[in-house]
């Protein structure tokens, strides 16, 4: 089966990512979020990424303008995924909000459309049961920023047919990612192993075995990661941090999973990190700058 349509649901971080690199990739893209304001926003920031492609000698000034001029944008989900071969959820972290979603999409997208979901720790059986085809939902989990990182984890739930997850990991090559397929267990890979080294290092804070640079500077200089624990969990939300800890807590029963004292009332603060202004670190607009909070 050849894809070309593709709809997005949510225009948010990752939706926009999304819609963004398959419109670079030739595919028929439609965006779709209940919030006009979303999608409004989601034009000019890929945009604006469109932009730094070109200055970059990534994309030509030519690719820029179809991006945008094939790209569209809907608040009405019938039309939306009409003619789609392919929907990917990227809308809110929440459950019932993703299980209505596709009892909708089910209702709505042609019966051969495939429908994945870019959830980071939600389970993909789960969200297939809301629909009568569970065998054609499947998890296509991006990560953040979409058009830079390589990755898309594809996530088998329990009914995921191989012809789907055949071809997810042929589009996903399409777009010139590097798909890892895995089974349905909470957190997956990327957020089962990435989530309790950030709970960790909150834990070293909270206990104050360190500071918040010092915690950083260690796993920078001495594993070699590109970003400190506490910065990346900045970078992510500090409330999609607390929100994966706690699918991994209750899917595995184990308190080894428990979110730190210190994050529960981080996120109770409304310090969210990058997006909130603070989280461990103060964030200035337009100053690249990381000052310590804590
Ligand atoms: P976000 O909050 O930036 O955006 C979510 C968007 O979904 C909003 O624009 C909202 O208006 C829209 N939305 C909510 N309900 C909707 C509905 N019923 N129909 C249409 N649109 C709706 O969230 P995000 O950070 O882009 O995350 C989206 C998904 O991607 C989540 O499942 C998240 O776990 C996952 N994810 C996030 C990251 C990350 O770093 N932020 C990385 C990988 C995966």
């Amino acid at each position: 089966m050849m894809i070309k349509n593709i709809a997005v649901i949510g225009a948010g971080t990752m939706g926009n990512g999304i819609a963004h690199v398959f419109a670079q990739y030739h595919f028929n893209v439609t965006l779709i979020d209940t919030n006009e304001a979303a999608l409004g926003k989601a034009v000019q920031t890929i945009s604006q990424n469109s932009d730094r492609q070109v200055s970059k000698g990534m994309i030509t000034q030519a690719t820029k303008e179809r991006i945008l001029s094939t790209l569209h944008t809907t608040t009405v989900m019938e039309a939306g995924v009409a003619n789609a071969g392919l929907v990917i959820e990227a809308a809110t972290e929440n459950k019932a909000v993703k299980l209505k979603i596709f009892t909708q999409l089910d209702e709505l997208a042609p019966p051969a459309a495939i429908l994945a979901s870019n959830t980071s720790s939600i389970s993909i059986t789960a969200i297939a049961a809301a629909t009568k085809r569970p065998e054609k939902v499947i998890g296509m989990h991006f990560m953040n920023p979409v058009p830079v990182m390589k990755l898309v984890e594809v996530i088998n739930g329990y009914a995921t047919a191989q012809e789907v997850t055949n071809e997810v990991v042929a589009i996903s090559t399409q777009l010139q990612k590097i798909p890892c397929i895995v089974n349905d267990y909470p957190g997956f890979i990327a957020n089962r192993i990435l989530m309790p080294m950030i709970n960790e290092a909150v834990y070293s804070l909270y206990e104050r075995v360190a500071g918040v640079e010092e915690i950083d500077t260690v796993m920078k200089l001495g594993m070699a990661h590109p970003m400190g624990p506490l910065q990346l969990a900045d970078f992510i939300g500090l409330d999609v941090c607390l929100s994966i800890l706690k699918v991994l807590q209750e899917g595995f029963g184990n308190p080894k999973y428990a979110p730190c004292p210190l994050l529960v009332n981080m996120v109770a603060a409304g310090k969210l990190g990058v997006k909130s202004g603070e989280g461990f670190y103060r964030y200035t607009p337009g100053s690249k700058d990381l000052i310590p909070a804590l």
